[in-house]
């Protein structure tokens, strides 16, 4: 369970107002599906992105992916 996240199930206004795709892969997003904003980035995305991002993330919710990049 991850505090990096807000999980919602869309619904016909998120979808119509803010988004009907994910944000990382642009799969269609669809009414009832579960989703999941990210609070970092200001976007939502599907489960699998989700699953995937959460395992790439330290517990400050930074996404651990290029090593020494802001060195
Ligand atoms: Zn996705």
């Amino acid at each position: 369970m991850s505090t990096c996240f807000v999980d919602q199930i869309a619904t016909p206004e998120i979808l119509l107002r803010v988004t009907n795709v994910c944000g990382e892969c642009y799969d269609d997003l669809l009414e009832g599906d579960p989703i999941y904003y990210d609070m970092q980035t200001y976007r939502y995305l599907c489960k699998k992105c989700y699953e995937i991002l959460c395992e790439k993330m330290n517990d400050d919710c930074e996404v651990i992916e290029e090593e020494g990049l802001f060195h």
